[in-house]
């Protein structure tokens, strides 16, 4: 985690933000110019961070797309979502620790179907399924509740969700920012 923002990146939205919170609407065709233009943006700033996943209210366009890349090393594989649907969920779950750009250095366990089946359109307009289990699961369906305004923290106790979104605030505090 970089201390000093760069200046040239999309600032990321630090929770609690309302954007965060506000479920994101449907790219249109009309939105072509400024989906092209966000894009590498988002990529941009989710490397610089690091991080694998980021979604456009994160970068404070309440937009359905995001986008995901789970190589830590040399050889990326980006993957654009634009207006993405989880169209099915297995029953068996899974429990993984997750983190957020927008809640800096904070994790917590979060079990979720450990399968799913996603439909989104991608940087073309073409339409496309994917099917994703481990990792590439829980990050989809991360970044898809990101577009309804919803956090990881969402889904663990209000206690825990509590003490962790302090812990943020004092962190954020102490950082001057
Ligand atoms: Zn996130």
């Amino acid at each position: 985690m970089n201390d000093a923002p760069n200046p040239s990146l999309i600032p990321i939205l630090i929770a609690p933000h309302p954007v965060l919170k506000r479920p994101a609407r449907k790219v249109l065709s009309a939105d072509a110019d400024l989906v092209r233009e966000l894009i590498p943006q988002m990529f941009a700033a989710m490397y610089d961070a690091p991080g694998i996943g980021l979604a456009a209210p994160q970068v404070g366009h309440s937009l359905r797309m995001a986008v995901i890349d789970l190589t830590r090393d040399d050889v990326r594989d980006p993957l654009v979502l634009i207006n993405p649907e989880i169209i099915a969920r297995s029953t068996d779950m899974a429990t993984r620790e997750e983190g957020c750009l927008s809640l800096p250095r904070q994790f917590a366990d979060v079990t979720r179907p450990a399968k799913v089946k996603v439909r989104y359109e991608d940087a073309q307009g073409i339409k496309r399924e994917i099917e994703a289990d481990e990792l590439l699961a829980t990050c989809l369906q991360h970044e898809i509740d990101h577009l309804d305004g919803i956090l990881f923290v969402d889904h663990i106790s209000a206690l825990k969700r509590n003490i962790l979104m302090r812990k943020l605030a004092k962190e954020m505090r102490a950082k001057g920012t």
